[in-house]
């Protein structure tokens, strides 16, 4: 049976008229199937915001919480990269002016307050259902190979750990994760364990409609997931 926690996640989503789940609570559902997520927390004042951030450590990055905003940095809501109490009093005041002006119908329900993880190599996990088949997952690394060349692999879910493997040896670019041309190496061992835990997820949670881990970043060791989103 499932932690509690996750259909605690689901029903608020669903109590509150949701088709999505908002990242912070992405991240929760994420975290519970043992995926690597930031630190962070959800606060509605500036002087809270601040607090956070002196808990999380910095550099922290800020990022609108609105149900009309899922695509957040094109609608100008979110600042990375703070490093003191002053980038985050101006940050929150400036994703809030950013975002009254670009989705003047948005309700603001907080913003996100989350530590900033160090640069890595850039991956997507991304889920969506097949009507015939149902969930597949999704793998490719970040930026241009996904958006522009379309270097992916897909598998249905359930995967076996073997599958995983497959995914990262089937992409053309899959060398970067070696470390070539001078690239720092992926930890492919993580990959492959973020893969799997997501495959357990999707099987588990027949509520995920979508699901985009976007990005990943993923280091000599270990790895970050410093975006999600789900569809219900
Ligand atoms: P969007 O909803 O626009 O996809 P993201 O949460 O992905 O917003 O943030 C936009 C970009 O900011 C990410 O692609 C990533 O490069 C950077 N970013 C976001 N959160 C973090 C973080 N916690 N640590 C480091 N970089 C981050
Ligand atoms: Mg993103």
């Amino acid at each position: 049976m499932r932690d509690p926690q996750i259909d605690n996640i689901f029903q608020v989503a669903k109590a509150e008229n949701r088709n999505f789940l908002f990242e912070h609570e992405a991240k929760m559902l994420c975290g519970l199937y043992g995926i690597p997520i930031t630190k962070l927390e959800v606060v509605k004042t500036e002087d809270a915001a601040v607090e956070a951030a002196n808990k999380i450590g910095y550099p922290i990055v800020l990022k609108i919480v609105s149900p009309q905003v899922l695509h957040k940095s094109d609608a100008g809501g979110v600042i990375v990269g703070i490093n003191d109490e002053k980038g985050i009093r101006e940050g929150y005041q400036r994703i809030i002016s950013n975002i009254r002006k670009n989705v003047p119908t948005a309700v603001i329900d907080g913003i996100l307050v989350q530590e900033m993880a160090p640069r890595g190599t850039e991956i997507i996990i991304g889920s969506t259902v097949d009507p015939t088949f149902g969930p597949t997952i999704m793998f490719g690394l970040g930026g241009i190979f996904v958006e522009i060349l379309k270097d992916v692999s897909f598998r249905l879910a359930p995967i076996t750990k073997d599958d995983a493997w497959e995914m990262l040896d089937e992409i053309k670019a899959k060398k970067i994760l070696d470390g070539a041309r001078g690239m720092p190496k992926a930890d492919k061992d993580t990959i492959v364990d973020i893969l799997l835990a997501v495959s357990k997820m999707l099987t588990e949670c027949p509520e995920i409609k979508e699901l985009d881990m976007n990005p990943v970043l993923v280091y000599e060791k270990g790895a970050r997931a410093v975006d999600a989103r789900v569809i219900l």
